[in-house]
Protein backbone atom coordinates (compact mmCIF):
# COMPACT_ATOMS: atom_id res chain seq x y z
CA UNK A 1 0.00 0.00 0.00
CA UNK A 2 1.57 3.27 -0.69
CA UNK A 3 -0.07 6.94 -0.78
CA UNK A 4 -2.27 7.10 -4.35
CA UNK A 5 -1.50 10.62 -5.05
CA UNK A 6 2.10 10.33 -4.61
CA UNK A 7 2.58 7.68 -6.86
CA UNK A 8 0.21 8.83 -9.64
CA UNK A 9 2.34 12.29 -9.38
CA UNK A 10 5.46 10.35 -9.56
CA UNK A 11 4.00 7.80 -12.36
CA UNK A 12 3.06 10.66 -14.45
CA UNK A 13 5.77 13.22 -14.11
CA UNK A 14 4.92 17.03 -15.58
CA UNK A 15 4.33 17.19 -19.18
CA UNK A 16 7.42 19.44 -19.45
CA UNK A 17 9.95 16.64 -18.39
CA UNK A 18 8.66 13.78 -19.72
CA UNK A 19 9.42 15.90 -23.39
CA UNK A 20 12.54 16.39 -21.81
CA UNK A 21 13.49 12.89 -21.13
CA UNK A 22 11.65 11.83 -24.96
CA UNK A 23 14.02 14.54 -26.32
CA UNK A 24 17.47 12.38 -25.41
CA UNK A 25 15.70 9.41 -26.66
CA UNK A 26 14.81 11.38 -30.15
CA UNK A 27 18.67 12.81 -30.18
CA UNK A 28 20.40 8.90 -29.67
CA UNK A 29 17.75 7.79 -32.50
CA UNK A 30 18.03 10.74 -35.11
CA UNK A 31 21.21 12.13 -34.24
CA UNK A 32 21.53 15.84 -31.97
CA UNK A 33 21.28 17.73 -34.71
CA UNK A 34 18.22 16.86 -35.85
CA UNK A 35 16.46 17.16 -32.63
CA UNK A 36 15.58 21.24 -31.57
CA UNK A 37 14.57 21.05 -27.81
CA UNK A 38 12.80 23.68 -26.31
CA UNK A 39 10.86 22.27 -23.74
CA UNK A 40 12.80 22.66 -20.99
CA UNK A 41 13.61 26.27 -19.32
CA UNK A 42 17.10 24.64 -18.58
CA UNK A 43 19.44 27.87 -19.00
CA UNK A 44 22.13 27.97 -21.75
CA UNK A 45 23.52 30.55 -20.72
CA UNK A 46 27.05 29.82 -18.57
CA UNK A 47 27.36 30.74 -14.73
CA UNK A 48 29.07 34.18 -14.83
CA UNK A 49 32.80 34.44 -13.74
CA UNK A 50 31.48 35.89 -9.87
CA UNK A 51 29.57 32.35 -9.72
CA UNK A 52 32.81 30.43 -10.09
CA UNK A 53 35.27 32.72 -8.08
CA UNK A 54 32.41 32.80 -5.35
CA UNK A 55 32.93 28.54 -5.10
CA UNK A 56 36.82 28.82 -5.28
CA UNK A 57 36.66 31.10 -2.38
CA UNK A 58 33.92 29.87 -0.37
CA UNK A 59 35.45 26.36 -0.67
CA UNK A 60 38.39 27.67 1.67
CA UNK A 61 35.68 28.66 4.27
CA UNK A 62 36.04 25.94 7.11
CA UNK A 63 32.41 24.00 7.73
CA UNK A 64 30.96 25.80 4.68
CA UNK A 65 29.45 22.05 3.95
CA UNK A 66 27.75 22.00 7.42
CA UNK A 67 23.99 22.42 8.27
CA UNK A 68 23.70 26.15 8.24
CA UNK A 69 20.40 27.55 10.73
CA UNK A 70 16.78 26.14 9.19
CA UNK A 71 16.18 29.40 7.80
CA UNK A 72 19.78 30.14 6.20
CA UNK A 73 22.55 31.25 7.31
CA UNK A 74 22.26 34.60 8.93
CA UNK A 75 25.31 36.64 7.11
CA UNK A 76 23.59 35.39 4.15
CA UNK A 77 19.96 36.55 4.70
CA UNK A 78 21.22 39.79 6.09
CA UNK A 79 22.93 40.14 2.96
CA UNK A 80 19.28 39.38 0.79
CA UNK A 81 17.64 41.87 3.14
CA UNK A 82 20.20 44.60 2.44
CA UNK A 83 19.72 44.03 -1.19
CA UNK A 84 16.13 44.10 -1.32
CA UNK A 85 16.07 47.27 1.19
CA UNK A 86 18.45 49.27 -1.30
CA UNK A 87 16.20 48.08 -4.26
CA UNK A 88 12.78 49.13 -2.92
CA UNK A 89 13.39 51.26 0.45
CA UNK A 90 11.27 48.62 2.25
CA UNK A 91 12.99 48.05 5.94
CA UNK A 92 13.31 43.86 5.20
CA UNK A 93 15.70 42.10 7.75
CA UNK A 94 17.29 39.10 8.30
CA UNK A 95 14.43 37.67 9.94
CA UNK A 96 12.04 38.50 6.95
CA UNK A 97 14.25 36.11 4.56
CA UNK A 98 14.15 32.17 4.65
CA UNK A 99 16.27 30.41 2.23
CA UNK A 100 14.96 27.44 0.14
CA UNK A 101 16.05 25.31 -2.96
CA UNK A 102 14.77 27.42 -5.56
CA UNK A 103 11.81 29.11 -6.21
CA UNK A 104 9.60 25.46 -6.18
CA UNK A 105 10.76 24.92 -2.44
CA UNK A 106 9.84 28.58 -2.18
CA UNK A 107 6.56 28.53 -2.94
CA UNK A 108 5.80 24.65 -1.53
CA UNK A 109 6.76 25.99 1.83
CA UNK A 110 4.37 29.89 1.15
CA UNK A 111 1.65 27.43 0.02
CA UNK A 112 1.50 24.89 3.35
CA UNK A 113 2.05 27.99 5.46
CA UNK A 114 -0.96 30.09 4.33
CA UNK A 115 -3.39 27.13 4.41
CA UNK A 116 -5.44 27.42 7.53
CA UNK A 117 -7.33 24.74 5.95
CA UNK A 118 -9.05 24.28 2.70
CA UNK A 119 -7.97 27.22 1.24
CA UNK A 120 -7.65 28.70 -1.93
CA UNK A 121 -4.74 29.97 -4.14
CA UNK A 122 -6.29 32.04 -7.13
CA UNK A 123 -3.57 31.29 -10.27
CA UNK A 124 -3.36 33.36 -13.29
CA UNK A 125 -3.73 31.15 -16.18
CA UNK A 126 -1.52 30.34 -18.02
CA UNK A 127 0.23 29.37 -15.45
CA UNK A 128 3.67 27.70 -14.09
CA UNK A 129 1.88 23.87 -14.26
CA UNK A 130 3.47 22.94 -10.95
CA UNK A 131 1.52 25.47 -8.75
CA UNK A 132 -1.64 23.21 -8.83
CA UNK A 133 0.82 20.48 -7.44
CA UNK A 134 2.40 22.24 -4.97
CA UNK A 135 -1.28 24.35 -3.71
CA UNK A 136 -3.07 20.93 -3.61
CA UNK A 137 0.23 18.82 -2.07
CA UNK A 138 -0.42 21.70 0.26
CA UNK A 139 -3.92 20.79 1.13
CA UNK A 140 -5.65 23.55 -0.74
CA UNK A 141 -7.06 23.95 -4.31
CA UNK A 142 -5.93 26.43 -7.02
CA UNK A 143 -8.55 28.59 -8.76
CA UNK A 144 -7.45 29.28 -12.08
CA UNK A 145 -8.51 33.01 -13.93
CA UNK A 146 -7.63 33.76 -17.18
CA UNK A 147 -5.77 36.84 -18.98
CA UNK A 148 -7.36 38.66 -20.77
CA UNK A 149 -7.12 37.56 -24.56
CA UNK A 150 -3.86 40.00 -24.62
CA UNK A 151 -2.22 38.13 -21.60
CA UNK A 152 -2.49 41.58 -19.36
CA UNK A 153 -4.56 40.65 -15.56
CA UNK A 154 -8.02 40.73 -15.72
CA UNK A 155 -8.73 42.29 -12.51
CA UNK A 156 -12.49 41.94 -12.32
CA UNK A 157 -11.78 38.56 -12.79
CA UNK A 158 -9.67 37.64 -9.82
CA UNK A 159 -12.12 39.76 -7.76
CA UNK A 160 -15.22 37.71 -8.98
CA UNK A 161 -12.87 34.65 -8.07
CA UNK A 162 -12.10 35.36 -4.58
CA UNK A 163 -13.95 33.71 -1.67
CA UNK A 164 -13.72 33.77 1.72
CA UNK A 165 -11.32 31.12 1.65
CA UNK A 166 -9.32 32.37 -1.07
CA UNK A 167 -5.56 33.30 0.88
CA UNK A 168 -3.42 34.21 -2.06
CA UNK A 169 -3.16 35.29 -5.84
CA UNK A 170 0.10 33.90 -7.38
CA UNK A 171 1.62 35.94 -9.91
CA UNK A 172 4.57 35.69 -11.91
CA UNK A 173 6.24 38.35 -13.70
CA UNK A 174 8.23 38.36 -16.16
CA UNK A 175 6.11 35.05 -17.20
CA UNK A 176 6.43 31.92 -18.07
CA UNK A 177 4.85 30.75 -20.33
CA UNK A 178 3.77 33.95 -21.20
CA UNK A 179 7.20 36.13 -21.09
CA UNK A 180 4.50 39.43 -20.51
CA UNK A 181 5.92 41.92 -17.36
CA UNK A 182 2.74 43.05 -15.66
CA UNK A 183 2.86 47.09 -15.22
CA UNK A 184 2.48 49.00 -12.57
CA UNK A 185 -1.06 50.21 -13.47
CA UNK A 186 -1.81 46.49 -13.96
CA UNK A 187 -0.24 45.62 -9.90
CA UNK A 188 -2.02 48.74 -8.88
CA UNK A 189 -5.08 47.86 -9.93
CA UNK A 190 -4.73 44.30 -8.58
CA UNK A 191 -3.70 45.73 -5.19
CA UNK A 192 -6.90 47.90 -4.83
CA UNK A 193 -9.33 45.63 -5.92
CA UNK A 194 -7.48 42.87 -3.28
CA UNK A 195 -8.25 45.49 -0.59
CA UNK A 196 -11.50 45.90 -1.35
CA UNK A 197 -11.63 42.11 -0.89
CA UNK A 198 -10.19 41.96 2.10
CA UNK A 199 -12.92 44.28 3.95
CA UNK A 200 -15.77 42.34 2.36
CA UNK A 201 -14.15 39.13 3.65
CA UNK A 202 -12.68 40.03 6.23
CA UNK A 203 -9.52 37.70 5.25
CA UNK A 204 -6.36 39.56 4.19
CA UNK A 205 -5.60 37.74 0.35
CA UNK A 206 -1.57 37.49 -0.11
CA UNK A 207 0.49 38.26 -3.20
CA UNK A 208 2.56 35.75 -3.42
CA UNK A 209 4.74 37.07 -6.03
CA UNK A 210 6.73 34.51 -8.07
CA UNK A 211 9.97 35.60 -9.75
CA UNK A 212 12.56 33.67 -11.13
CA UNK A 213 13.08 35.87 -13.90
CA UNK A 214 13.36 39.04 -12.31
CA UNK A 215 15.87 39.91 -14.02
CA UNK A 216 15.74 38.39 -16.90
CA UNK A 217 14.00 41.57 -18.74
CA UNK A 218 14.09 43.37 -22.12
CA UNK A 219 13.65 46.82 -21.76
CA UNK A 220 10.90 46.71 -19.30
CA UNK A 221 11.02 47.88 -15.92
CA UNK A 222 9.34 45.03 -13.59
CA UNK A 223 7.56 47.02 -10.73
CA UNK A 224 8.41 45.86 -6.98
CA UNK A 225 5.17 44.22 -5.97
CA UNK A 226 6.17 44.87 -2.12
CA UNK A 227 5.71 48.57 -3.28
CA UNK A 228 2.33 48.33 -4.70
CA UNK A 229 0.85 45.97 -2.04
CA UNK A 230 1.68 45.38 1.69
CA UNK A 231 0.63 41.79 2.34
CA UNK A 232 3.35 40.52 -0.41
CA UNK A 233 5.54 37.42 0.00
CA UNK A 234 8.11 36.98 -2.44
CA UNK A 235 9.73 33.64 -4.27
CA UNK A 236 13.14 34.16 -5.34
CA UNK A 237 15.23 31.90 -7.26
CA UNK A 238 18.50 32.27 -8.76
CA UNK A 239 17.92 29.13 -11.07
CA UNK A 240 17.07 31.45 -13.99
CA UNK A 241 19.36 34.26 -13.45
CA UNK A 242 22.93 32.93 -12.69
CA UNK A 243 22.33 29.53 -14.35
CA UNK A 244 21.98 27.64 -10.96
CA UNK A 245 18.78 25.63 -11.78
CA UNK A 246 20.72 22.08 -11.11
CA UNK A 247 22.25 24.12 -7.56
CA UNK A 248 18.73 24.48 -6.42
CA UNK A 249 18.79 27.80 -4.32
CA UNK A 250 16.74 30.82 -4.37
CA UNK A 251 14.87 32.52 -0.96
CA UNK A 252 11.09 33.71 0.62
CA UNK A 253 11.24 37.11 1.52
CA UNK A 254 7.90 38.36 3.57
CA UNK A 255 6.89 42.08 3.54
CA UNK A 256 7.63 43.53 7.06
CA UNK A 257 4.41 45.25 5.98
CA UNK A 258 2.25 42.17 5.57
CA UNK A 259 -0.54 41.89 8.00
CA UNK A 260 0.92 38.86 10.48
CA UNK A 261 4.24 39.42 9.03
CA UNK A 262 5.96 37.53 11.92
CA UNK A 263 3.71 34.82 12.05
CA UNK A 264 3.76 34.40 8.43
CA UNK A 265 7.42 34.04 8.63
CA UNK A 266 7.01 31.52 11.61
CA UNK A 267 4.52 29.80 9.32
CA UNK A 268 6.96 29.51 6.50
CA UNK A 269 10.15 28.54 8.51
CA UNK A 270 7.31 25.32 10.42
CA UNK A 271 6.65 24.65 6.86
CA UNK A 272 9.68 24.28 5.54
CA UNK A 273 10.89 22.51 8.77
CA UNK A 274 7.93 19.74 7.79
CA UNK A 275 9.08 19.23 4.80
CA UNK A 276 12.14 18.17 5.62
CA UNK A 277 14.38 20.55 3.97
CA UNK A 278 16.47 21.37 6.91
CA UNK A 279 18.20 24.15 5.81
CA UNK A 280 19.07 25.39 1.81
CA UNK A 281 22.38 24.15 0.51
CA UNK A 282 25.06 25.78 2.76
CA UNK A 283 27.67 26.14 0.21
CA UNK A 284 25.40 27.90 -2.38
CA UNK A 285 23.34 30.01 0.10
CA UNK A 286 27.16 31.85 0.48
CA UNK A 287 27.65 31.73 -3.00
CA UNK A 288 24.90 33.27 -4.76
CA UNK A 289 25.09 36.42 -2.04
CA UNK A 290 28.73 37.20 -2.88
CA UNK A 291 26.63 37.85 -6.42
CA UNK A 292 23.70 39.58 -5.58
CA UNK A 293 22.64 41.91 -7.96
CA UNK A 294 24.82 40.13 -10.95
CA UNK A 295 23.05 38.00 -13.68
CA UNK A 296 24.24 35.73 -16.38
CA UNK A 297 24.87 36.98 -20.20
CA UNK A 298 20.68 37.89 -20.75
CA UNK A 299 21.67 39.48 -23.40
CA UNK A 300 22.07 35.83 -25.09
CA UNK A 301 18.33 35.66 -24.06
CA UNK A 302 16.91 38.69 -26.54
CA UNK A 303 19.65 37.37 -29.05
CA UNK A 304 17.14 34.45 -29.14
CA UNK A 305 14.23 36.07 -28.71
CA UNK A 306 14.34 38.41 -31.24
CA UNK A 307 15.35 35.44 -33.43
CA UNK A 308 12.84 32.84 -32.51
CA UNK A 309 10.41 35.46 -32.73
CA UNK A 310 11.49 36.56 -36.29
CA UNK A 311 11.29 32.74 -37.19
CA UNK A 312 7.62 31.92 -35.84
CA UNK A 313 6.03 35.13 -37.52
CA UNK A 314 7.61 34.85 -40.82
CA UNK A 315 6.29 31.36 -40.95
CA UNK A 316 2.79 32.96 -40.26
CA UNK A 317 2.65 32.00 -36.27
CA UNK A 318 0.65 33.76 -33.92
CA UNK A 319 2.55 34.91 -30.72
CA UNK A 320 3.41 37.57 -28.76
CA UNK A 321 6.64 39.13 -28.87
CA UNK A 322 7.91 38.57 -25.14
CA UNK A 323 9.16 41.25 -22.84
CA UNK A 324 11.08 38.86 -20.20
CA UNK A 325 11.86 35.44 -19.01
CA UNK A 326 12.60 32.87 -21.89
CA UNK A 327 9.76 31.35 -23.31
CA UNK A 328 7.47 32.12 -26.14
CA UNK A 329 3.51 31.24 -26.15
CA UNK A 330 2.52 29.97 -29.72
CA UNK A 331 -0.98 29.85 -30.94
CA UNK A 332 -1.64 26.56 -32.59
CA UNK A 333 -3.09 27.17 -36.07
CA UNK A 334 -4.75 23.71 -36.20
CA UNK A 335 -6.09 21.30 -33.80
CA UNK A 336 -3.59 21.20 -30.70
CA UNK A 337 -2.94 17.93 -30.85
CA UNK A 338 -2.28 17.31 -34.23
CA UNK A 339 -0.19 20.38 -34.60
CA UNK A 340 1.65 19.34 -31.27
CA UNK A 341 2.60 15.92 -33.52
CA UNK A 342 3.66 17.41 -36.22
CA UNK A 343 6.00 19.58 -34.43
CA UNK A 344 7.69 16.10 -32.77
CA UNK A 345 7.43 14.76 -36.44
CA UNK A 346 9.92 17.27 -37.03
CA UNK A 347 12.41 16.87 -34.58
CA UNK A 348 10.86 20.21 -32.77
CA UNK A 349 10.07 19.49 -28.75
CA UNK A 350 7.36 21.87 -27.62
CA UNK A 351 4.91 21.51 -24.45
CA UNK A 352 1.13 21.79 -25.47
CA UNK A 353 -0.53 24.60 -22.98
CA UNK A 354 -3.04 22.74 -21.47
CA UNK A 355 -0.83 21.89 -18.24
CA UNK A 356 -0.65 26.01 -18.23
CA UNK A 357 -4.34 25.76 -17.83
CA UNK A 358 -5.13 27.04 -21.39
CA UNK A 359 -6.00 25.15 -24.50
CA UNK A 360 -4.87 25.95 -27.81
CA UNK A 361 -1.29 27.05 -27.92
CA UNK A 362 2.04 25.35 -27.16
CA UNK A 363 5.40 26.72 -25.03
CA UNK A 364 8.53 27.10 -26.42
CA UNK A 365 11.89 27.35 -24.15
CA UNK A 366 13.96 29.46 -25.86
CA UNK A 367 16.84 29.26 -23.62
CA UNK A 368 18.45 27.00 -25.88
CA UNK A 369 22.42 27.73 -27.66
CA UNK A 370 21.45 30.31 -30.44
CA UNK A 371 22.48 27.56 -33.34
CA UNK A 372 19.67 25.15 -32.28
CA UNK A 373 17.14 28.25 -33.38
CA UNK A 374 18.85 29.23 -36.25
CA UNK A 375 19.11 25.52 -37.57
CA UNK A 376 15.04 24.52 -36.29
CA UNK A 377 14.54 27.33 -38.71
CA UNK A 378 13.56 25.47 -42.18
CA UNK A 379 11.46 22.93 -39.70
CA UNK A 380 9.13 25.41 -38.91
CA UNK A 381 8.68 26.03 -42.12
CA UNK A 382 7.92 22.91 -42.95
CA UNK A 383 6.11 22.72 -39.65
CA UNK A 384 3.96 25.78 -41.11
CA UNK A 385 3.72 24.89 -44.60
CA UNK A 386 1.99 21.37 -43.40
CA UNK A 387 -0.83 23.40 -41.14
CA UNK A 388 -1.39 25.74 -44.16
CA UNK A 389 0.26 28.57 -43.67
CA UNK A 390 2.85 28.37 -46.12
CA UNK A 391 2.98 27.39 -49.36
N1 LIG B 1 8.24 29.34 -10.99
C1 LIG B 1 8.28 29.47 -12.32
C2 LIG B 1 7.38 30.43 -12.98
C3 LIG B 1 9.17 28.70 -13.07
O1 LIG B 1 9.19 28.85 -14.40
C4 LIG B 1 10.02 27.79 -12.41
C5 LIG B 1 10.94 26.93 -13.16
O2 LIG B 1 10.95 26.84 -14.36
C6 LIG B 1 9.94 27.71 -11.02
C7 LIG B 1 9.05 28.49 -10.34
C8 LIG B 1 10.82 26.78 -10.26
O3 LIG B 1 12.12 27.26 -10.30
P1 LIG B 1 13.31 26.68 -9.43
O4 LIG B 1 14.24 25.98 -10.37
O5 LIG B 1 13.97 27.86 -8.85
O6 LIG B 1 12.74 25.80 -8.40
Amino acid sequence: MVNEKMKALGETRSVIRELFEFGKILKRERGEENVFDFSLGNPSAPVPDCVNEAIENRLKDGNIHNYTSAQGDLSARAKIAEYHRNRTGIDISADNIYMTYGAASALSAVFLALNTGSCEYIAIAPFFPEYKVFTESAGGKLVAVKTKDDFSLDVDAVAAAVTEKTCCVILNSPNNPVGNVYSEKELKALAAALSIKRKQTGRTIYIVSDEPYREITYGKDVPDVMNIYDDTIICYSFSKTLSLAGERIGYVAVSPKADCTGEIYSAVCGAGRALGYVCAPSLFQRVVTDCLGKTADIAVYRRNRDLIYEIVTRCGFECVKPEGAFYLFIKCPIESGKFFEICKGEGVLVVPSESFGVNGYVRLAYCVPTDVIERSAPHFEIIAKKCGLMK
